[in-house]
């Protein structure tokens, strides 16, 4: 979502008249997208800036700016710590960037925006896409779960999803501009239609990829086991141009340790659902996400992921 997220930044300034700066050029912006999910992130972020900082005291007309989930969580710490950022952006205002920048070179002051909930989808914004033949799509942004481990709910709010015409649109249009495969993409991709009360809305998503002309390769990240209904196993299999391949976080084998993370299936529930994509996708590539070491995980509790996996 972060890659995505930087493709629309990217997009965002070009449309605003900015140009990518040379590998060997001395850029006249530099933006953050951060992320905030791994504990180093607030080094790494204040180690940058402060590396940055010396070309900030000798070009005024340099700029910097910090978007991202850390900017959503630390709002205005950043400029507290680093008074020579010029402008902070949270997750859910990515399209007022450009404003922002000129604001600050105007005002010569710092600018903070941080909303609270989505205005506008994301992906009504214009992008620079890193491959001309492989794109992600957004479906949804935000999650519902409450995972204890995950800060995603609290810097990117409550699901919200798109139209499936909104989607598709986007979808022939990127086929007609030559991308041949796409990766829909949603914090918890599954529950695609919770937000307008259609639960068969994925598999009737990936059914609907399956008739673009053009479109060779569809691929999604991530379900969760808790929302995978079989309807979209069968759309798997039943929708040529949708890839084999379930990427499906586990997190953990153990009953315990699931209910301690809070997520809301257990092992048997895993897999049945493997279970059920192997008898109906015989060549289905499996891949997942493992946590161990999880707070209070006993060797026991260890073996049991060991044992599932
Ligand atoms: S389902 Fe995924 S995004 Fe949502 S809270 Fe859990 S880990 Fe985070």
């Amino acid at each position: 979502m972060n890659v995505h997220d930087s493709e629309r930044i990217s997009g965002l300034l070009i449309d605003a008249g900015y140009t990518q700066a040379l590998a060997d050029s001395q850029p006249d912006l530099v933006v953050f997208n951060t992320c905030a999910v791994r504990e180093n992130a607030d080094n790494k972020l204040y180690g940058n800036l402060s590396f940055l900082a010396p070309r900030k005291k000798s070009d005024p007309n340099f700029q910097i700016a910090v978007g991202g989930c850390m900017a959503q969580k630390d709002q205005d710490a950043i400029i507290k710590r680093a008074p020579y950022v010029d402008v902070v952006f949270g997750t859910h205002n990515i399209g007022s960037l450009p404003i922002l920048l000129e604001r600050a070179r105007i005002e010569e002051a710092s600018q903070v925006e941080i909303k609270e909930s989505l205005e506008h989808f994301p992906s009504t914004l214009p992008v620079k896409r890193d491959s001309a033949f492989s794109a992600w799509v957004s479906v949804s942004v935000g999650c519902n779960n409450t995972c204890t481990f995950c800060i995603v709910p609290q810097l990117r709010g409550i699901e919200k999803d798109r139209s499936m015409d909104e989607i598709m649109k986007e979808v022939r249009a990127l086929v007609d501009q030559g991308v041949i495969e796409i990766t829909l993409l949603g914090q918890n991709v599954n529950a695609y239609g919770v937000d307008f009360g259609d639960r068969q809305a994925f598999a009737k998503l990936l059914r609907e990829c399956g008739k673009v002309d053009g479109l060779e390769r569809v691929r999604f990240m991530s379900p969760h086991p808790r929302d995978f209904t079989d309807d979209v196993i069968d759309a798997m299999a039943q929708t040529k141009n949708v890839m084999p391949h379930l990427h499906m976080p586990l997190q953990s084998g153990s009953d315990q340790i699931l209910q301690a993370m809070r997520r809301s299936y257990r092992r048997d529930r895993y897999l049945g659902i493997i279970q059920k994509v192997k008898s109906a996708i015989p060549n289905a590539a499996i891949t997942t996400d493992i946590i161990v070491g999880f707070p209070g995980e006993t060797d026991h509790d260890f073996e049991q992921t060991i044992d599932l996996v």
